[in-house]
């Protein structure tokens, strides 16, 4: 079982009502359910007052890719926190191995890498961000990975998953002569 040693630092409050999600679809290749959504409710995006609005939609687009929010969080709400603790990390301290993740013993909060050399979020990389947290929700709702690449719980890059974080891609610049 992993711990929760290290305090990580809040990232984002929000208070996005979304319906609860239904089951899934899932691939043939998915991992069952551990905590499978029960009732529904509406579930708000809990934390402090330093909401991030850009990670308030990244969040909306993944609750809108699988349906709605996680039910059995509907009480907690769901947390995103800020973390340095990669849980495989093997203790250099600059090595970052997950993007995301989300503890067995809590499915209510997921935790960003802030060693990912991704990190932050900006504008420029939203649409890589909107994935993670979309594949970090999944986990919330009780997935684990699936061996399909293609699919959003492939424990990997997957470019193109949730098609609702295509929003995030920044424009292409027009070549303009002067
Ligand atoms: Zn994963």
């Amino acid at each position: 079982m992993l711990s929760r040693s290290l305090l990580p630092t809040l990232l984002t409050a929000l208070a996005l009502a979304a319906p609860a999600a239904a089951a899934p679809a899932l691939d043939a290749d998915t991992g069952p359910y551990t905590n499978p959504p029960t009732a529904p409710a509406t579930t708000p995006v809990s934390g402090s007052a330093t909401a991030n609005p850009l990670v308030a939609k990244l969040w909306a687009a993944a609750v809108r890719y699988w349906g709605g929010a996680p039910a059995s969080c509907a009480s907690a709400g769901v947390s995103i926190r800020l973390s340095t603790e990669d849980p495989e990390a093997t203790g250099d301290a600059d090595e970052a191995v997950y993007n995301g993740w989300v503890y067995d013993d809590d499915l209510c909060t997921m935790y960003l890498n802030v060693r990912n050399e991704s990190w932050p979020i900006r504008a420029r990389n939203a649409e890589l961000w909107c994935q993670i947290i979309t594949h970090e929700a999944g986990h919330m709702l009780g997935l684990s990975h699936s061996r399909n690449k293609r699919h959003i719980m492939y424990e990997g890059w997957i470019p193109n998953a949730n098609p609702h974080c295509r929003a995030f891609r920044p424009k292409a610049r027009s070549t303009r002569r002067r």
